[in-house]
């Protein structure tokens, strides 16, 4: 380690309670991905937390299209992007990203956190405002440390995560493509393993419009949306495992009604993963002639909507090169790392796609997200902290050889 670094590991070490309090104070206020006036509010409140390394943007992104369980489609409004932008002409610049949405909803029963011996459980302490802290205070100590002025850095915050990030996806798509790394604040699992590479995902939603009847006068009448439904998603379900890795979930179903009437309205939805985007091209095709075939049957109206939102993140050369960085920095603080392969995905997936190398689990060591025993355990905050000052300060003193796939643009 270089001088410039050792004092701002002690900095870090110092903020232990700061920290720890800030997670609280976030993870207590519900940012579900609905909560569309928690959300608001917490961003006005993140947009001053953040102050102290620049301006802030509240960046509006599209309305939210979803078909609901009756089949008509509703527009969501999106609360905003948050963005600070320090571009340094000449010099490597690095994106950051990390979401603020949790996937408690506001009536969960799961809202504030309780300290358990040396694990804090709550809402989004570890998935991911834990990470969100340790970004925060990863910046701060490169700008202790001096080397801020070496690089450039963008710092995305978006609102969606925990749905696809539908709203704010093709942004981050968008800014990757102006770095040469990226680093997401995305739980590492309790035993400090990162991941490496992820498969690519997206949900589908298949409505069926047929016509009503009643059921015992003039059934022959009736197109029956339920029926062809399920035998549309049979279909669907046998492109499970029809290439390497692809992973078909027939998830959920709606429709129908009284006994006595034909159902004229269905909805079925699915999520798929796989491994390639070659497959991701070939899944949507399947199911386009899918919608097409049972589309020409008379009295029905089948239509499909979403689609591959998350390209596969593969472990690419410029990939392996970022890891391999990364676990030599870790060994400097005697932080063991080691990578694997998961089927999760996460905005990584999105920054991979413009081709850009990132990490996307620096946040908290933790486990059981997206469940009521979420937890991070504390000690990882400063040791996170500090993995991530270290991570920025040896980039920006030209220890890291910048490397994409693909080359930036300028
Ligand atoms: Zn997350």
């Amino acid at each position: 380690m270089i001088k410039k670094q050792q004092p701002v590991m002690g900095w870090i070490a110092a903020q232990q309670a700061d920290m720890l309090a800030k997670t609280i104070d976030w993870c207590n206020v519900n940012t579900g991905s609905a909560n569309y006036d928690g959300l608001l509010a917490f961003a006005a409140k993140l947009q001053g937390e953040f102050a102290c390394l620049g301006d802030v943007e509240l960046i509006d992104l599209a309305d939210r299209l979803v078909v609901d369980d009756a089949g008509n489609e509703v527009a969501y409004p999106s609360a905003p992007l948050l963005r600070l932008h320090k571009p340094c002409a000449g010099k490597p610049s690095i994106l950051l990203v990390a979401h603020y949405d949790t996937v408690y909803a506001r009536d969960h029963e799961f809202q504030t956190c309780i300290m358990d011996g040396d694990k804090l459980r709550g809402p989004g302490v570890a998935d991911l405002k834990g990470g969100m802290v340790v970004m925060l205070y990863a910046l701060q100590a490169l700008e202790k440390s001096g080397l801020m002025s070496e690089v450039g850095i963008e710092i995305l915050l978006n609102p969606d995560e925990e749905i696809g990030s539908p709203a704010s996806g093709a942004y981050l798509v968008e800014r990757a493509k102006y770095h040469d790394v990226g680093l997401i604040f995305e739980p590492a699992l309790a035993d400090g393993t990162l991941v490496g590479a992820r498969k690519g995902s997206g949900n589908f939603t298949v409505r069926v419009k047929g016509k009503a009847a009643h059921a015992g006068r003039e059934i022959e009448a009736g197109r029956n949306a339920l029926v062809l439904l399920m035998k549309i998603l049979t279909e669907v379900e046998t492109l499970h495992g029809a290439r390497d890795e692809l992973s078909v979930n027939v998830a959920h179903i709606n429709g129908g009604g009284a006994l006595n009437m034909v159902p004229d309205m269905a909805v079925g939805r699915f999520n798929c993963r796989l491994n390639s985007v070659e497959d991701a091209v070939w899944l949507e095709s399947k199911l386009d002639e899918l919608v097409a075939k049972y589309n020409k049957i008379e009295g029905y109206e089948v239509e499909k909507f979403g689609g591959i939102t998350r390209n596969p993140k593969p472990a690419t050369p410029a990939n392996l090169n970022l890891q391999e960085f990364v676990a030599k920095t870790g060994a400097m603080l005697n932080i063991e790392v080691s990578f694997k392969h998961t089927g999760g995905v996460c905005d990584g997936n999105n920054l991979m796609q413009s081709g850009l190398p990132n990490i996307d689990t620096l946040g908290v060591r933790g486990a059981n997200i997206h469940s009521p025993d979420e937890y991070m355990t504390v000690e990882s905050l400063t040791e996170r902290a500090q993995f991530v000052a270290l991570i920025l300060m040896r980039m920006a003193n030209g220890e890291y050889d910048f490397k994409r796939d693909v080359p930036k643009e300028r």
